[in-house]
């Protein structure tokens, strides 16, 4: 069924053990929604209903979840897509438990894969989104052309963009062959499309591009299409 029931949302709120939060209800002293419930077991969810005991309000505290998603290349970031595109939201449904909402933390353009961070958690998720909180991002970049070391010193000089100045915190080549480089890019901001603008000012498009880093959070050999719950640790650091 949907919804989490009654006696369980009062004991995760902390107002009594299950079995008191039973006798609570059968007394007649708890209300959802302005209504005095009286039967065990209804159902509600718990970010909508307003539920009272004796006439006080009962705050209800939803489990926080973190979860490190690798978001497949060709699939939109957002949790549901109004043209039925392939999205975030399909990997994502089966995890949710009935009035859970999730949402992904920033972007990433369809054509990017790699870690997404989806969370109920609004404080976690707002630290990230601000400009001054610097979480680094890094990003592995097949890129054309053969990358020469001055391009490195150049990306962390800063170049100039349509939007203003930009700059990367670290610049690696990895491999190179066949015309192409693939390189390891590391940076603290979060404008749109910013690793494909700064690497196409000097003169090397993305031909692909994966997010393996956020802050200490990383993909690792997660497959795409797959959540992964974040550990204890990886949530305190990342705070
Ligand atoms: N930079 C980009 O260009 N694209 C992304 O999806 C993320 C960072």
């Amino acid at each position: 069924g949907e919804g989490v029931r009654l006696q369980k949302v009062l004991a995760k709120a902390g107002v009594a053990s299950r079995r008191a939060a039973e006798e609570l209800i059968d007394e007649g002293r708890v209300e959802v929604d302005g209504k005095i419930v009286k039967e065990q077991g209804l159902r509600i969810d718990p970010n909508k209903a307003v539920v009272r005991v004796d006439g006080t309000r009962v705050v209800i505290q939803e489990e926080l979840v973190h979860l490190a998603l690798n978001k497949p290349r060709g699939w939109q970031s957002t949790m549901s897509d109004d043209l039925g595109r392939p999205c975030v939201g399909d990997i994502v449904a089966e995890r949710i438990a009935a009035g859970q909402r999730l949402f992904h933390v920033g972007r990433l353009d369809a054509d990017t894969e790699g870690l997404l961070l989806v969370t109920n958690d609004g404080d976690l998720a707002h630290r990230l989104m601000h400009p001054s909180y610097e979480v680094s991002k890094t990003y592995m970049a097949t890129v054309n052309g053969l990358v020469q070391r001055n391009v490195g010193k150049q990306l962390k000089a800063g170049v100039e963009l349509e939007d203003g100045p930009a700059k990367v915190d670290q610049f690696t080549i990895m491999d190179m062959g066949e015309g192409k480089t693939l390189v390891k890019v590391v940076l603290h901001e979060g404008r749109k499309h910013i690793v494909r603008r700064l690497l196409e000012a000097v003169d090397h498009p993305v031909i692909r591009l994966v997010r393996t880093d956020i802050g200490p959070v990383a993909l690792g050999e997660q497959r795409p299409g797959t959540l992964r719950v974040l550990g204890r640790d990886e949530i305190g650091k990342l705070y």
